[in-house]
């Protein structure tokens, strides 16, 4: 079919996530891409993009890897489905499960699993209450998260999620959720000083948990302080609470180690996951959970634990998470993540030591943001936008966070990127950004 035709269809018969369905129904899908190799995406006229954001921050291996669909192939010929509900059980899940404990925090060793990360997140929240309800402290059941904090689109997860655009979308936040000011907006002790208010106001003991990702991602790349979640975890023991880490971007490599939470060196009693674990191959996430609430599960929980999906440890599923695992060690991706990580903070340090409208800048592995910085007259120009459109001009696929009035462009590329192509990334990004201050005078 030709691309006209496709993109006929596309206005008729699909309704995008995530997008504007007048700019959709105005200018149609924006691109249509066919194929993807390495960093690459080729769209259906063959137009080549560097992806620099790894599409949803979840491409960690690259795309194109054929050693993935082998296996699922293998896996499907094999047993392509089969339920894990009244304790039915599969080789690649349970393989799965011990792989992720072997790699999660030493006291995070069960896992329940979902299809991607809202799931897991919605999963978080049911089991902390059900861990809470089955030790009779019914009431404790509130999630507390930071503004600016994305953590999904199911219900609980768009509740806790700290942005108000998504709340509001259908109506408004569920009752149960409060949010706190994050380190970013006001540094480590403001930043705990909110949660302890939010907590007191609440009611400590009606507080189960706080969810909160070690580096918030669709809020602009935000990395907390060195200091933040060892003050995270003492205040969540001090009130006896759950510490809830939601490593749905930050797990398996993105922020140069396996889970972004060992940066601080502190143990969660939860994480989520979800995205690098199959890097986006097959829908997958899931819930790690500490030996100790495991140990109160195993002990209290009674009778048929009333939650679980369809294709919770999807047998195909597990198998791609198994391979690109693989691939994350044997490729030793998780170090080239820091390495390139830092190379990409030289290159956007050398732009913003040449152009005087870069703010910060900033990298942790290859999660990387570059702020524009405002002229006092006009403080509401969201520049960074157009940025990306000069960068999309440019073959570059990028993404600009303008919450509330920041104004980032965001960078997560492929766990595999070279040298070469983070400096053509920086070569075309500098380009962009001149041509938009160019375009200021
Ligand atoms: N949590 C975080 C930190 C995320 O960035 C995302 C998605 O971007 C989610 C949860 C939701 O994951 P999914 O879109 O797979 O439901």
């Amino acid at each position: 079919m030709n691309m006209k035709e496709l993109i006929e269809l596309d206005k008729k018969h699909f309704i995008h996530p995530t997008s504007s369905i007048q700019l959709q129904q105005e200018k149609g899908a924006k691109l249509i891409i066919e194929k993807g190799e390495g960093i690459y995406l080729t769209t259906i006229d063959g137009k080549v993009f560097i992806d620099a954001m790894s599409s949803l921050w979840n491409v960690n291996i690259g795309h194109g890897r054929t050693e993935i669909a082998e296996v699922a192939m293998e896996q499907m010929k094999k047993l392509a489905y089969s339920s894990a509900f009244s304790t039915f059980s599969h080789e690649p899940a349970i393989m799965l499960a011990k792989k992720i404990a072997d790699l999660a925090p030493p006291k995070l060793n069960a896992v329940f699993f979902t299809s991607g990360g809202s799931e897991s997140n919605d999963s978080a929240i049911k089991l902390v209450r059900h861990y809470w309800k089955i030790q009779g402290q019914h009431d404790r059941n509130k999630i507390i998260s930071l503004k600016r904090g994305y953590h999904g689109v199911a219900v609980g997860a768009t509740s806790a999620t700290g942005i108000p655009e998504f709340w509001n979308m259908a109506g408004h936040m569920e009752t149960g959720f409060a949010h706190a000011k994050n380190p970013y907006e006001v540094g480590t002790i403001k930043s705990i000083a909110s949660i302890r208010e939010v907590i007191e106001n609440e009611g400590p003991e009606t507080v189960a948990a706080l969810l909160v990702e070690p580096v918030q991602g669709a809020g602009g790349v935000l990395i907390p302080p060195s200091d933040y979640f060892q003050e995270v975890r003492k205040l969540c023991d001090e009130y006896g609470i759950l510490f809830v880490a939601d490593e749905v971007i930050t797990g398996f490599g993105r922020t140069g180690k396996m889970f972004g939470i060992e940066h601080w060196n502190v143990e969660p009693d939860l994480i989520t996951f979800a995205k690098g674990v199959t890097s986006g191959y097959f829908p997958l996430g899931g819930v790690i959970v500490s030996d100790e609430i495991h140990e109160v599960l195993k002990e209290k929980s009674e009778g048929v634990l009333f939650h679980g999906f369809t294709y919770s440890g999807h047998p195909t599923g597990a198998a791609v998470a198994l391979k690109n695992i693989e691939i994350l060690e044997h490729e030793g991706l998780v170090e080239n993540s820091r390495l390139m990580g830092e190379e990409l903070l030289k290159g956007l340090k050398e732009i913003k030591a040449e152009l005087r409208i870069v703010g910060d800048v900033r990298t942790i592995g290859l999660l990387g943001a570059m702020e524009i910085l405002h002229d006092p007259i006009s403080p509401n120009l969201k520049l960074a936008p157009r940025v990306i459109e000069a960068l999309h001009e440019r073959g570059v696929i990028c993404r600009a966070v303008t919450y509330d009035d920041s104004d980032i462009i965001c960078f997560s590329p492929p766990l595999t990127i070279t040298k070469e192509q983070i400096q053509t990334l920086i070569e075309k990004l500098r380009e962009s950004v001149l041509t938009v201050k160019q375009e200021l005078v």
